[in-house]
């Protein structure tokens, strides 16, 4: 969904999208459509992005590689600046902390703004619970379903050779 700059009226424009949240291979599968709603205002010659949006994703945990899925819900607020602005000494960072990004064109590509929001607020490591035991590293069997002997027969070596000294 693209929104054009000058379709921006004064006074701001309010979105409400609600589609499906396109698949990020290796990232997500998209379980729920997405809804966010939005609200885009001219700030100078730039646009400021303002929105929430929610959806599910189905993730992979990272330890044990099961399905997870996960609610997604969240805030964001960037500011979209030509490109030219960057160079130019007087830019004063916006308030607060707003994310800036350049505008490409004079369209705001407004469900990429989306699906790169969503993108920042998943965790680094997706777990399925909290106590995941995740795969046993020799033979790979999931320890949450098993219990397998791979750390009875563990040994450290040096532990062996005192072993046998003794
Ligand atoms: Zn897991
Ligand atoms: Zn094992």
């Amino acid at each position: 969904m693209f929104v054009e700059i000058s379709q921006i009226p004064a006074e701001g424009l309010d979105l409400l999208y609600q589609g499906d949240l396109p698949e990020r291979e290796g990232l997500w599968e998209p379980k729920t459509p997405v809804r966010a709603s939005l609200h885009l205002e001219k700030r100078e010659k730039g646009v400021v992005v303002s929105g929430t949006f929610s959806t599910v994703v189905g993730l992979s945990c990272s330890r044990c590689s099961d399905p997870v899925l996960l609610p997604v819900e969240d805030a964001f607020e960037i500011y979209l600046t030509p490109p030219s602005r960057a160079l130019d000494e007087n830019l004063e960072l916006t308030p607060g902390e707003l994310d800036v990004e350049f505008l490409e064109g004079d369209k705001i590509n407004v469900l990429g703004l989306i699906v790169e929001n969503i993108l920042l607020s998943l965790p680094w490591q997706p777990l399925c619970r909290e106590d995941c035991r995740g795969l046993c590293p020799r033979c790979g069997q999931n320890l949450n379903e098993v219990s397998c002997n791979c750390h009875e027969e563990e040994i450290d070596p040096r532990l062996a050779l005192l072993k046998k000294l003794l």
